[in-house]
């Protein structure tokens, strides 16, 4: 028998077993804290505490799920984004740090518009939405997802975060909404081609399907938004969509058919072409 099979007594036993478990000996102290309930300065106060049989199991149950390649965020059910802790599950994807980038291009059009009205389609976990809604007090943003129980993820986020100036709405992308106009409208949807082989790796192979692939091109979505936004957007109102690193000359292609101008590629912090933003026509379609 292994080693890292004996049942541990001490945290520093319980914390060798995890790190032999895992290949990143971060995840593993990341897990056995959230198991225990201690942050990592109390992880490594007291290596010789002694834990109780139930306290070893438990932590160990997670670490051997994270093992099997269940994402770290489903496991402590936590994500950072744009500075708020949200809560994620298997409902929602789990956000990303290059979707930062459709949250900062939205509050640069934003600025100079007194209580903008915003919409993010296909919130998830209402990571784009909140973190607008955080730092636009006055904004006042309408969260969409088709998905009955990410909305539940999302609206649970908005009370614990205490965020009030954002409305969710259940609907296919803009299909339920009222005939309201928006100053930004921004996405971060599914846009995976199906069949591509990056879905069966990592996080991707756990997280709800519905949010990572979008047809054979992994446009379907992004065409479907781009044919609707223009009706819910003001005259040069925005449009702001997130898409993969080899899509964005498809992307731009399909809003100028639409119709859309000032279209621009926007590069992630991994300097990757990563999102598009354009404006509807200064007369309303
Ligand atoms: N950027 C994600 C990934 O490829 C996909 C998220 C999405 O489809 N919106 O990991």
């Amino acid at each position: 028998m292994n080693d890292s099979r004996l049942a541990p007594h001490s945290l520093a036993e319980l914390l060798a077993s995890a790190r032999a478990q895992l290949d990143d000996p971060r995840e593993a102290a990341l897990l056995v804290g959230h198991a225990l309930g201690l942050s990592r300065e109390m992880l490594y106060a007291h290596p010789e505490r002694t834990l109780s049989p139930e306290e070893c199991e438990q932590a160990l149950a997670l670490v051997a799920r994270r093992a099997d390649g269940q994402p770290v965020a489903y496991l402590t059910g936590q994500r950072e984004f744009y500075g708020l802790a949200l809560q994620v599950g298997p409902a929602v994807l789990i956000p990303r740090p290059e979707t930062e980038l459709v949250v900062e291009l939205a509050l640069e059009r934003m600025k100079g518009i007194a209580s903008p009205a915003v919409a993010d389609l296909g919130t998830g976990s209402g990571a784009i939405a909140l973190a607008i809604a955080h730092e636009r007090a006055d904004a006042r943003v309408t969260a969409t997802d088709r998905s009955p129980e990410a909305l539940v993820v999302a609206a649970n986020n908005a009370r614990q975060l205490d965020i009030a100036n954002v409305k969710f709405v259940q609907s296919d992308w803009l299909e339920s909404l009222e005939h309201e106009r928006f100053d930004v409208i921004v996405s971060n949807p599914p846009y995976v081609a199906v069949g591509d082989p990056h879905l069966e790796q990592g996080d991707l192979r756990f997280e709800p399907s519905a949010a990572l692939s979008s047809g054979p091109d992994g446009l379907d979505d992004i065409r479907r938004i781009a044919l609707e936004a223009k009706r819910y957007l003001k005259p040069n109102g925005n449009l702001i969509l997130e898409h993969g690193a080899d899509q964005q000359a498809d992307v731009s292609a399909l809003l100028a058919e639409q119709g859309y101008t000032d279209i621009t590629g926007h590069r992630d912090l991994a300097h990757l072409p990563r999102a598009v933003s354009c404006k509807s026509q200064r007369q309303v379609a």
